[in-house]
């Protein structure tokens, strides 16, 4: 082999979502690695969009959006299906020339009647049609005709599998399925292999729900004499109930997650995660896409399917947020968030310091929206409840006057003058804590009052303990 040639093939008929995205990740990953050594090796995308009733344009966007927000880059434009219906036409033609296809045809009330009697009688009976390929007049036929492909009704087919092993099947397990309909429209089955062979593919990477059908297009191979490509079938990703992973588990769309402030960084470190592991020992490990690139072993992929877990997401998106080269992200993020672009516009440094402050503990950048909002308050009005009636009103407002004199408000310095504060008062902490945390943001909990005061500003922390002393007051 001279190069490596793989696809990602995805139907328009949904959005991007975390399955594809791995495998799309996972032949893009294989083909830079190749690059080092066999530098014609590709990556090409094609969007499968024979299915006219469910495909559409705007999954084709989302997909190209999300491989491209991803980085995960293809070679050459991506490649159409159904701009090349005539050559799939062409080649069944070939077939049906070569008797490796006959015609058929069967009604579909006949083919239903005779899955209904198979299923009745527990026949496991592939062919449904048994008659037409034997049938001179029927072969003769002009029109209304399905061309099926001939299955050799003895041998065992076997199959090597990047991933999975060797599998293997009876010939007479194969059904002899369609590869042209009546409308003259081809099937997916024998698009998926005019295109792979028509683009070199030598190598696919795709999910393992697609493995039975290694043995239904490698007939189409062996019957045009092309040479059959390398297989790799990963497994698909569940959720943590153990069944196939959809939007019942949370959102699955790439963009979804875009949208609510997840990074790249994070999406590839957790989905190439599931199944390898660049060292045994560590689970949780943190690898960026070119160190991925270096280490990724695809012989080494686990074969049993993998769970998804958002927590694990979050722990991985946590990590990236934090990371000080990443603050750029925040920026990019918040010109496409509506909600936060208007805190950025009212006051961009007050912005980032929350953003400071609350970085630690944030899963996504969307979770800024609620927590920024409290800050931003023009008309900011203290919930009472049965816990102030209890806050020692004159200490908070020695407190008020004290930080009116603070000249330096730095984090640092502010804890300083607190922690002063508290030790001139020969208070508790908290006894001064839980009443500023809800007279300044309404909330029992949060970060530290420190943290607070320098978000807030010193006029607008004084105005929220004054405002509170004069509504305690009527
Ligand atoms: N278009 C197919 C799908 O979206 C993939 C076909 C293939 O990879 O062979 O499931």
């Amino acid at each position: 082999m001279n190069s490596i040639i793989t696809r990602f093939a995805p139907s328009p008929t949904g959005n991007l979502h975390l399955g594809g995205i791995r495998t799309a990740l996972l032949n893009y990953i294989i083909v830079q690695q190749a690059k080092k050594e066999l530098p014609n090796s590709k990556f090409y995308l094609r969007i499968e969009d024979t299915d006219k009733e469910r495909s559409k344009e705007e999954y084709t966007k989302d997909i190209l959006a999300g491989l491209d927000w991803l980085n995960i880059n293809y070679d050459s434009d991506p490649q159409i299906q159904t701009s090349n219906i005539k050559r799939h036409q062409q080649i069944a033609k070939k077939l049906l020339e070569n008797k490796k296809a006959f015609k058929c045809i069967c009604s579909n009330e006949i083919l239903d009647k005779k899955r209904e009697l198979n299923k009745k009688n527990k026949i496991n009976n592939k062919r449904l049609c048994e008659t037409c390929e034997k049938d001179d007049k029927v072969q003769s036929t002009q029109n209304n005709y399905t061309l099926r492909i001939k299955v050799p009704t003895e041998g065992v087919n076997k199959f090597n599998d990047t991933i999975q092993g060797e599998i293997s099947v009876n010939n007479k397990e194969i059904d002899n399925f369609i590869i042209l309909r009546k409308d003259g429209t081809p099937t997916y089955m024998l698009s998926v292999v005019v295109d792979d062979f028509d683009m070199g593919v030598n190598l696919i990477i795709r999910g393992d729900d697609h493995l039975n059908n290694i043995f239904r297009q490698n007939l189409i191979y062996k019957a045009m004499e092309w040479e059959i490509p390398k297989y790799a079938h990963i497994p698909l990703i569940h959720g943590n109930d153990g069944k196939k992973l959809s939007k019942r588990h949370g959102a699955i769309s790439i963009n979804d997650f875009r949208n609510n402030g997840y990074l790249k960084e994070s999406i590839i470190n957790n989905l190439i995660l599931l199944g390898w592991s660049p060292n045994k020992i560590e689970k949780d490990e943190f690898i960026k896409i070119d160190e991925i690139i270096k280490s990724f072993d695809i012989n080494k992929l686990s074969k049993s399917s993998s769970i998804f877990s958002y927590e694990k997401l979050n722990f991985f998106n946590n990590h990236y947020i934090k990371s000080k080269d990443n603050s750029k992200y925040l920026m990019k993020y918040c010109e496409n968030n509506k909600n936060l672009n208007i805190f950025i516009k009212n006051d961009k440094d007050k912005f980032i310091k929350i953003f400071e402050v609350y970085k630690k503990n944030l899963n996504f950048y969307k979770e800024l929206e609620n927590i920024a909002e409290i800050y931003f308050f023009d008309n900011f009005e203290i919930n009472f409840n049965n816990e102030s009636n209890n806050y020692d009103d004159e200490l908070i407002g020695e407190f008020s006057y004290f930080i009116d004199k603070i000249k330096n408000w730095h984090i640092d310095n502010l804890k300083k003058e607190i922690d002063n504060f508290i030790l001139v008062k020969k208070i508790k902490f908290s006894f001064l804590g839980i009443p500023l945390r809800n007279i300044l943001i309404n909330s029992s909990k949060g970060p530290g009052i420190d943290e607070i005061l320098y978000i807030l500003g010193k006029k607008t922390s004084i105005e929220r303990i004054k405002n509170y002393i004069s509504k305690k007051q009527l």
